[in-house]
This record gives C-alpha cells, sequence and structure tokens, in this order.
C-alpha cells in the first residue's frame, strides 16, 4: 500500500493543508494498492503564489537557459524510465506497447521543445513596430488520467520554453505515478516556484485554478462537459484557454484500401490505449461495395487482439482504469444493442479467461447509423461502430457529421486522393494510412473537440502575447 501524502509547491515536497484521501487500484486487479491525500484551495493558493512570485525572474531567463532545463528535465525522465514504466502499469494497466511509447514520449517533449525554442524568434519587425512576444503570465494545466506522464511532460515542456511558470494538476487517479515523476522533475534543479504540481479534486483545486485573479491561462485537457465549464468560469477574468477535449473520430476505408494492411492498421487507431484515448478512429467507415468483406476482417482482426494486463507482453488491450470506467463501457454497448445495432465481435462482460479486473470485450457494431448514440458520443473504451457509405462525397459527409473534430484516419491505396478527403475533413488532424504522431505539428480539434492547439510553435504561441511598440 503506497500513502502519497505529498503536493510540490515552491520547489518542495510538502504536506497538504487538505485532508481528504481518495482510493488508488490495480485496474488489472481491482486492487486497492494506496491512497492519496488531496490538495484543497489553501493548497491551491499557496501554489498559485508560489509560480506568482517565480515569474518576474523567470520570464526573464535567456533562451539558452531555458533549453538547459528542458534537456535536464528530459534526461531526469530518462533516467528513471524503469520505475515510471512500473507505476504506470500498476496503476493505469496500460499495454506493454503503449507504456513503451509513453515514457520515451514524454522525455522527448522537453527535447522536442528545446528545439522549437532553438528556432524561435522572439522578436520580429512589422512596419515601424517592433513586435516582441512575451510569456503571458502564470498558466494552469489540468490534465486527465488516460495519459498521465505525456500530458504533465509536454505542458510542462511548453511553459518552460515560452519563459512561464506553471501549476498543474492532474487527474487524482494517477497519484502514484504524477508523484515518480514528480520527484524525476524536482530533480533537474530548476528554480523555486517555476513549476507546482498539486494533487486535487478537479472542482475542488481545478476550479480554484479556473477562478483564480492570477492566473493568465488554462491549459486543459480532459472531457467536453469539464471543458465547457472551464471556458465559461474562466471568462469572468478572461484568461486565456487551450481546451483539448474529446474525440468520436472518423476512420475511412476507402474502396481502394489494401485490406490486408487498412483493416488492422484501422483497429489498431480505433483501440489504442484499450480505447481511452481522444484520438481514437472508433467510427469505421466502411465502402457498400466492399463491406462483406471488411467485417470478415474487422471481426478477425480484433478478435486477435488479446486483452490482459501490462505484465502480459502480447496483451494489445488493458484495463479500465476504473470500475466507473468498465461501468461507462458496458452501459454503452447494452445501450448499443438497444438501439438496434447488431455485434459483430465482443459483447458485454469481461473477455473469456479473465475473471478480475477492468477488462471490456472489444466490441464492434454494426448496423449502426450516424444518428445512434453509439456513433455520436465518446464512449472512451474498445468499443467501434461499422457505419457503410457509397461515394466519397457521404464518407465526408458522415465523418463530419459530429459534434467532434480531433481527429480522422482514412486508409487507401490512392495518396492522393486519400489527401483530397482530407481536405474535406473537419478535424485537426488526419492520418493517412498509418501515418505515426508528428511531434511539432499542431495538435488539437475543431468544433467541440477543442481551442486552439498545442505542441511545436504552435504550442509555444499559446503561451505567449504580442506587444507592438511603436515609435
Ligand atoms: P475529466 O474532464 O473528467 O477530467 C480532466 C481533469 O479535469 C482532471 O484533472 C479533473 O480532476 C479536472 N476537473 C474535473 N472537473 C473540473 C472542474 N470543475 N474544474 C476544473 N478541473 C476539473 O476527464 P477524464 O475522465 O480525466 O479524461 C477523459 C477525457 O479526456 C475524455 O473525454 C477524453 O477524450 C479527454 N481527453 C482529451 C485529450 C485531447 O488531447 N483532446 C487527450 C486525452 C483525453
Amino acid at each position: 500500500m503506497r500513502a502519497i501524502d505529498q503536493i510540490y509547491i515552491d520547489g518542495d515536497f510538502v504536506t497538504p493543508h487538505g485532508e481528504e484521501t481518495s482510493d488508488l487500484f490495480d485496474p488489472s486487479t481491482e486492487e486497492r494498492i494506496g491512497t492519496v491525500r488531496l490538495g484543497d484551495r489553501v493548497d491551491g493558493q499557496a501554489a498559485i503564489a508560489a509560480a506568482a512570485r517565480a515569474f518576474p525572474a523567470f520570464s526573464r531567463t535567456s533562451k539558452q537557459e531555458r533549453i538547459a532545463m528542458l534537456k535536464r528535465l528530459s534526461a531526469a525522465v530518462s533516467e528513471r524510465a524503469d520505475e515510471l514504466r512500473a507505476a504506470m502499469a500498476e496503476e493505469f494497466g496500460a499495454p506493454k506497447y503503449f507504456i513503451d511509447f509513453a515514457i520515451p514520449h514524454a522525455a522527448t517533449s522537453f527535447l522536442d521543445m528545446a528545439q522549437v525554442l532553438e528556432e524561435y524568434e522572439f522578436t520580429r519587425h512589422i512596419g515601424r513596430a517592433e513586435v516582441t512576444m512575451e510569456p503571458l503570465g502564470v498558466v494552469a494545466a489540468i490534465t486527465p488520467w488516460n495519459s498521465n506522464y505525456g500530458f504533465i511532460c509536454s505542458k510542462l515542456a511548453t511553459a518552460i520554453a515560452a519563459g512561464v511558470t506553471i501549476f498543474i494538476k492532474p487527474s487524482e487517479m494517477s497519484a502514484i505515478q504524477t508523484h515518480l515523476l514528480t520527484e524525476c522533475l524536482h530533480a533537474a534543479g530548476l528554480p523555486k516556484g517555476v513549476f507546482n504540481i498539486v494533487n486535487g479534486r478537479g472542482d475542488v483545486v481545478g476550479a480554484e485554478l479556473v477562478s483564480h485573479p492570477d492566473i493568465a491561462k488554462v491549459s486543459f485537457t480532459g472531457s467536453t462537459a469539464v471543458g465547457k465549464r472551464i471556458l465559461r468560469e474562466s471568462s469572468e477574468t478572461v484568461k486565456r484557454v487551450t481546451l483539448e477535449l474529446g474525440g468520436k473520430s472518423p476512420n475511412i476505408i476507402l474502396d481502394d484500401a489494401d485490406l490486408e494492411k487498412a483493416i488492422p492498421a484501422a483497429v489498431i487507431a480505433g483501440v489504442m490505449n484499450s480505447g481511452q484515448s481522444c484520438v481514437a478512429g472508433t467510427r469505421i467507415l466502411a465502402p457498400e461495395s466492399r463491406l462483406p468483406e471488411i467485417l470478415d476482417r474487422l471481426k478477425s482482426s480484433i478478435e486477435e487482439m488479446k486483452v490482459g494486463a501490462s505484465n502480459d507482453p502480447a496483451a494489445w488491450i488493458g484495463p479500465m482504469v476504473s470500475q466507473k470506467q468498465y461501468d461507462r463501457v458496458q452501459s454503452y454497448i447494452r445501450l448499443g444493442m438497444d438501439e438496434g445495432a447488431r455485434i459483430l465481435a465482443g459483447g458485454e462482460g469481461r473477455p473469456e479467461g479473465l475473471s478480475r479486473g477492468w477488462f471490456a470485450r472489444p466490441t464492434i457494431f454494426t448496423g449502426v447509423t450516424n444518428e445512434m448514440r453509439v456513433a455520436r458520443e465518446e464512449i472512451f473504451g474498445p468499443v467501434l461502430v461499422v457505419i457503410p457509405y457509397r461515394t466519397d462525397e457521404e464518407a465526408i459527409r458522415i465523418a463530419n457529421d459530429t459534434s467532434y473534430g480531433l481527429h480522422a484516419y482514412v486508409h487507401g491505396t490512392d495518396v492522393d486522393r486519400a489527401k483530397r478527403i482530407a481536405k474535406g475533413l473537419e478535424a485537426g488532424r488526419v492520418a493517412i494510412n498509418g501515418a505515426p504522431h508528428e511531434p511539432l505539428a499542431p495538435f488539437g480539434g475543431f468544433k467541440q473537440s477543442g481551442i486552439g492547439r498545442e505542441f511545436g510553435v504552435y504550442g509555444l504561441e499559446a503561451h505567449l502575447e504580442p506587444r507592438a511598440v511603436m515609435v
């Protein structure tokens, strides 16, 4: 049993003023593995004050000083990679392939921002004006549980590059991972108060951040429902906001696709991170002319994906993070059946052979229309729907018929045609034929998937405020 009973304020691990605790679980066994003592509003205020005190000096540091800090942060995370892997396996239960991606991804996010900073000009001239890009103040980062290290590190990296100080409120469900990561970040020896990390409830510490006048910007990753609330509450003090919210991404199979490759790639895009991924391609749009073959292949492809814990190297799909998330996924599988969709693979309950752990059966629905709730709402589990279409125009229309617009996937042999389709899609990112993540390209959503962009120069500029001086 672990007791996480410290938070990180002003360069030190301290005991929170808050006394509420919350349980921590191993989702692969459902066992309680620890507790976290949560910060409260007083802790929130202390961390905001520390970040505000650190801001004037930190905002004046040079590019070279910040690049050196980013390199130290990256090295400090890599240094304890094995421990970080073990904590993520235990507390989140992600499949091994995802953990293998997550730790280097977190460490390199600092180096990516160092590269951006190296090339970035903070001063430019427009006519008679000298325009300088100024660090905008104290930033609050609020992050979810589904990629805890990645979100903390990428938001911290951007803050350091921009010269802003930061208050990070991670998900209270990831406290073991957060604590270990904070020890790594502390070892990088940044000036006191530049970053502060406080576990706490969203409606307590999160709410304090969103309403506090000393917070200049909120960088939020999480659900669309909470994002809307943050947008409303931030407006009182006219905070800048970056919102990275939910998705229901289309996964378009074109009729010229090489199904041997396209179907496994589409299924992987659909169930990545056990389906607990904002960018999951959960709506598979299939050409009617090839529907029977596509359904056969989808069924065998998803049934080949082993479900299991992180310590099973063959497992592709891990447990849902919590009982609540497991119940949510089950309720959507029941809803799909009630709405009249047919089960092609999977269904309710646990996969065969797994008697405990919040493991759901990877499920594909057919006979789905884009009006059904299982086709419109983010489920956040390994549940895919197949929707047939007849023409490219119809595929684009169905793909865009959603309130979300985070990501899209297109699979086809004629890449020019796939690119033409991509141009018609209302999505912040489109991956053609299983293209991998591009770390410096902008990341964010159209429509209700969010506001603003993260990563690379787009993420950096979202933490800067231009000032024009005319003589
Ligand atoms: P969530 O919205 O419930 O919580 C996210 C964070 O917000 C947590 O730290 C939580 O404590 C905090 N929070 C909750 N209520 C708050 C409030 N009133 N004020 C301030 N903060 C508050 O989301 P979750 O369940 O942790 O994560 C899953 C969701 O995140 C999914 O909808 C998923 O699509 C989304 N997500 C989006 C992206 C992206 O980049 N677009 C990435 C990952 C996850």
